[in-house]
């Protein structure tokens, strides 16, 4: 998620005063879901966007600690119900947040599983500081994996929750940033806020445009602090990563990230980063952690039953793979060692 960083050439004006010309940019920054979220707003009198700004910031501090799977909140509550084979009350974007898990975890195939919690948990990643290894034992990965968690096993009657199988942990660290910066956006939208991106931590929504240029966005070369491509955005979009350098730790020389292939246990070994372009930033979001488990061998199968078009992936070999719609508006920075241009079936 942090793999992005705009490219975007902004003046940032930042005068005081009432009135402003609609191209200067207020620019605010704030901290929640461990990650800092930058918000700019375009054409908006100062004490305006700073209204705004701060019920976007309330809105966040409150989805932090309600959503936190590891810190004492309502998403606690709820996991540890679920442990003790209980139902329990909770809050509807709780209950929101699992219907949308479910309909990601149905669409990839299994391979997006919002119940992966424990198995989280057994490799260290549920941590707010730098998971350390070593890797689990095989035996507890077989463990995690007989005890087979899914979303699915979920029932949701009102806003009461059960699971059949108290081996369901839900973590929503694969597509709670993406809905989010959805929902920051549309509260922005309905204070009458056209001209906008909300960045957290590289992955981004942006809305209205800036003046007559299209948005640039920059992608990281994974590894290092330059930029593998650039993407043109044209209109409303949202462009989220994936990438396995965000989170992981090193062990007898091996490096362990925090993508989690739910068939093996293990983490995805195939990928280095997924972008995904889209309309809608929680399904860019949960499907740039799908496709990074899908690999290079399977992602357009799952990028088509997500009903994803933009698509960029880039596999453990350099080479780059990419949908015909997303190559029309990528300048690579840097060359990957192949590029391979892929239709997706409908
Ligand atoms: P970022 O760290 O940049 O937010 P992602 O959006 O790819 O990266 O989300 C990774 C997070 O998603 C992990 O930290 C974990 O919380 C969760 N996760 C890991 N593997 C899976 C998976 N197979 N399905 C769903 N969520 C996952
Ligand atoms: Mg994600």
């Amino acid at each position: 998620m942090r793999g992005i960083f705009t490219l975007l050439v902004i003046s940032l004006l930042l005068v005081t005063g009432c009135s402003r010309p609609a191209q200067d940019a207020y620019r605010q920054q704030l901290f929640a879901f461990g990650t800092l979220i930058e918000i700019t707003l375009y054409g908006v009198e100062e004490k305006r966007a700073q209204q705004a700004v701060q019920a976007v910031d309330a809105m966040y501090q409150r989805q932090h600690r309600d959503w936190h799977a590891w810190q004492r909140g309502l998403l606690m509550d709820l996991n540890q119900a679920m442990a003790a084979g209980k139902s329990i009350r909770t809050d509807p974007s709780i209950i929101q947040l699992i219907q949308l898990g479910q309909g990601f975890e149905r669409s990839s195939g299994g391979l997006f599983n919002p119940a992966i919690g424990n198995l989280l948990m057994l490799w260290g990643f549920q941590q707010d500081d730098a998971a350390q290894g070593p890797p689990p034992s095989g035996e507890n990965i077989q463990r995690w994996l007989d005890s087979a968690p899914s979303s699915l096993q979920l029932h949701v009657d009102g806003q009461l929750v059960c699971s059949d199988n108290p081996a369901v942990r839900l973590d929503f660290g694969g597509f709670a940033k993406g809905y989010s910066v959805g929902k920051a956006v549309e509260m922005l939208q309905q204070r009458g806020i056209d001209n906008l991106i909300v960045n957290a931590g590289g992955d981004l929504c942006v809305r209205g445009k800036r003046g007559d240029r299209p948005w640039r966005i920059g992608i990281r070369q994974p590894g290092s602090n330059g930029i593998l491509a650039s993407i043109e955005m044209e209109g409303p979009g949202c462009i989220f990563t994936s990438g396995d350098y965000e989170r992981f730790f090193e062990y007898n020389g091996r490096r362990y990230h925090h993508i989690l292939d739910p068939r093996s246990g293990y983490p995805a070994d195939k990928t280095t980063s997924v972008t995904v372009v889209a309309r809608d930033p929680t399904l860019a979001d949960a499907a740039a952690t799908a496709l990074f488990v899908a690999g290079p061998d399977h992602w357009q199968e799952i990028a088509s039953h997500m009903d994803i078009q933009d698509v960029l992936l880039l596999d453990e070999r350099n080479v780059a793979w990419l949908t015909p719609a997303l190559a029309e508006r990528v300048h690579f920075e840097q060359q990957p060692a192949a590029v391979e241009i892929v239709q997706i079936n409908p």
